[in-house]
């Protein structure tokens, strides 16, 4: 990972550090023994870091064992225990990229979801794929407008009807666009409402149906972006879309901002699904691949 980008996740995680880093720290400082007192000390703090209690208590059950396990007696040890477990809690399988490929885009308005469609098509077109964008949003004129500035500042294609069209006609148009140019990676902005559970269901479904039918060779992806900085709100709307999106990756956005970074454990835990990215800002270059020890390390040092 870039020094610039570790180091704005390092900032952006600054206020977590606090809580988490600091308060780790701290215990470690203050107990002398590998104790109660200790153990409570280590779960407030992870608690405070929007871990959730579930999975605090999780992470500790698994320090508790492996204390026991060892037999060890030095509360600084259990701290680079405690960053071990924590990486190996956020360790997922990543994702093999096949081509050509499909990414519908999922997550609630204002999540940072057409930046990172913006920062994701920079990012592949870099690597040399041929990229296109599909604004398949279409309730919110607004939406596609957005979209088209990115791909404007791709110079990618964007394949994009009138307002309140069918979504899965504009993904049938550019599923035809995308075979005719040979496009490697059709990125297609859905819309984020989830009020009505029925109707995204529905919609999602009529879309994959299109692409699997249109686009047979192609694999299809659906990422959800939170915003890191919704905390366990993120968390509810992340357990609500994979419920109706069938979601294979996370992108955690904001994470330069006043985020706690525990909110990334729950997500992963109760979605079992990897986080693939995470993005530090607005620019075209705030977005990396997820590595989890170095989010770990950021949240510690
Ligand atoms: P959408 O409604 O989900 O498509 O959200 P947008 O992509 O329009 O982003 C909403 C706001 O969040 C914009 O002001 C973006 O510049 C901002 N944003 C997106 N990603 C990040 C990020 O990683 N960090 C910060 N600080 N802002 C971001």
């Amino acid at each position: 990972m870039a020094d610039g980008f570790f180091s704005r996740l390092r900032d952006g995680l600054l206020k977590s550090r606090q809580h988490l880093s600091g308060m780790v720290d701290d215990a470690v400082q203050e107990h002398a023994a590998v104790d109660e007192d200790f153990y409570d000390s280590l779960l407030d703090a992870l608690i405070l870091s929007d871990m959730g209690a579930a999975c605090a208590q999780e992470a500790l059950q698994t320090l508790r064992a492996r204390v026991k396990a060892g037999g060890i007696k030095d509360t600084a040890r259990c701290r680079e225990l405690l960053k071990d477990i924590l990486v190996s809690m956020l360790d997922a399988e990543k994702m093999p990229l096949q081509w050509p490929m499909v990414i519908l885009m999922v997550g609630v308005n204002g999540v940072g979801k057409t930046t990172t469609i913006g920062k994701l098509a920079l990012r592949f077109q870099a690597l040399g794929r041929i990229i296109m964008l599909c604004a398949a949003d279409t309730f919110r004129a607004a939406a596609a407008e957005q979209l088209a500035i990115w791909a404007d500042r791709a110079k990618v294609p964007l394949v994009r009807h009138q307002e309140n069209a069918d979504p899965a006609g504009v993904v049938f148009d550019a599923v035809q666009a995308a075979k005719a140019r040979h496009v490697d990676l059709l990125i297609v902005d859905t819309a984020g409402r989830l009020h009505n559970k029925k109707n995204l269901m529905d919609e999602m479904e009529k879309m994959r149906r299109v692409i699997d039918r249109e686009h047979p060779t192609a694999t299809v992806r659906c990422l959800l972006v939170v915003d890191a900085t919704t905390g366990q709100n993120g968390l509810q709307q992340a357990k609500a879309f994979s419920e109706v999106a069938g979601v294979n990756g996370i992108v955690l956005t904001k994470l330069d901002g006043t985020a706690k970074g525990g909110v990334i454990f729950p997500i992963v835990r109760e979605l079992k699904v990897p986080v693939l990215y995470v993005g530090v800002g607005e620019g075209i270059d705030d977005l990396q691949s997820f590595d989890a020890r170095e989010y770990v390390a950021a949240l510690f040092e």
